[in-house]
């Protein structure tokens, strides 16, 4: 047994400890909600005559679903897939509809989703069972799924008009939406398709339709239909390999920073970090930066990886570790400890580190660690 308190033992665990007692570590998040309300708006803009679904799934894509929530207000509901947040949506007074986008994971979810007003993604025959075996509580709006192609939820068209007919004659479903989810609405003619299993499967029944994401949503105004479902556009990165996100009119939401903890100067032939990967063949000035793969930054990234010291365009040199990573000094000729460091945000699109470790920039922000610290600013620039 440690002689701790259980009390000591929460207040040591605490996420966010108190900070009067020691200068924290300079890792930091920051959530621009002007960004974010741009965004919306120009999804909004985009698609006029459709209502938003704003996609906050894995808290709001790593922004931190509480600190978003009241900039996202004009959206006309929230969709996301886990029924505790559900529920603690509903806990903070929020109103409008909410939809679970993978559905009901167990019968039980439905006595929620009446209890709580959730609107229930089907995708599976199973989940039409357990609706009709479901009797009490007030009605609950259905979203019924068609497999256009992705082979992951939904369900094939053959079986797409009985499960509506089966829904249709069960006494616990409201409403019941069309709804299909692109495997490739990022790509010229990705769509096609799909769209023609949606309209094949879906001809001559009633009920509204739900189809894009943020790639069809910028790209496919004729896709838009009655419900749009954006999400990454949201939070100002891009759905596209090759268009970036201010191309397209979007403002990054997260920015990750930190400082400079040290600089080395290196010789020709000295190396930095794991590995000693990075070899200087000339003399050299290095940063060194808290921030590593603990806080969220992906450790595949590798030399060349872009990043702002001081304001300054420079690249990552040698391995990322766990609480640092190192940097090329040689544009920022002035840098020293305690210069600030943008890993990404507005000098730095998300979605350039995140080609650079050969990954998206949804895995990059849904990736942010505990430790880092978190904050909002509601007056445009995070700087
Ligand atoms: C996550 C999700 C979205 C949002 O996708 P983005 O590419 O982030 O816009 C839309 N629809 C469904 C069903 C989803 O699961």
């Amino acid at each position: 047994m440690l002689p701790v308190r259980r009390s000591e033992l929460a207040t040591f665990f605490s996420p966010t400890p108190n900070t009067t007692l020691f200068m924290p570590r300079a890792t930091e998040v920051i959530i621009s909600l002007p960004a974010l309300r741009h965004n919306l708006r120009f999804a909004a803009g985009l698609a006029p005559n459709s209502k938003i679904w704003a996609v906050v799934k894995a808290d709001a894509y790593g922004h931190g679903i509480e600190a978003v929530l009241p900039s996202l207000a004009q959206a006309d509901g929230f969709a996301l897939v886990e029924f505790e947040r559900a529920a603690q949506l509903r806990a903070l007074g929020v109103t409008a509809p909410i939809l679970m986008l993978e559905g009901a994971f167990t019968p039980e979810d439905l006595a929620q989703a009446a209890r709580d007003g959730l609107s229930l993604v089907v995708h599976e025959a199973g989940q039409i069972d357990w609706f009709e075996r479901f009797e009490s509580g007030p009605r609950v709006s259905v979203y019924l799924k068609l497999n256009s192609g992705m082979n992951r939820l939904g369900l094939p068209v053959e079986q797409f008009r009985q499960a509506w007919s089966r829904l249709r004659n069960t006494p616990s479903v409201g409403s019941i939406t069309l709804m299909t989810h692109f495997a490739n609405a990022d790509l010229p003619q990705g769509t096609d398709a799909a769209m023609a299993l949606f309209e094949n499967a879906t001809r001559g029944l009633e009920g509204d339709r739900s189809l894009a994401n943020s790639a069809a949503i910028l790209s496919l105004p004729h896709l838009h239909a009655d419900w749009i479902r954006p999400g990454i556009m949201l939070y100002g990165s891009t759905p596209f390999a090759d268009r970036s996100a201010m191309s397209l009119g979007l403002e990054p939401v997260m920015t990750l920073r930190s400082r400079l903890i040290a600089c080395q100067t290196l010789s020709p032939g000295e190396a930095v970090g794991y590995g000693s990967t990075f070899v200087a063949d000339r003399p050299m000035r290095i940063g060194v930066v808290a921030c590593g793969y603990a806080d969220g930054y992906p450790r595949h990234a590798p030399t060349g990886t872009p990043v702002a010291v001081a304001g300054v365009r420079t690249r990552t040199v040698g391995r990322v570790s766990m609480d640092m990573l190192t940097v090329d000094l040689e544009p920022v000729p002035r840098a020293r400890v305690g210069d600030p460091v943008e890993l990404w945000g507005r000098s730095i699109p998300v979605d350039e580190v995140a080609a650079a470790a050969g990954t998206i920039g949804y895995e990059l922000t849904c990736a942010i660690a505990q430790r880092v610290r978190r904050s909002v600013v509601d007056d445009g620039d995070p700087a």
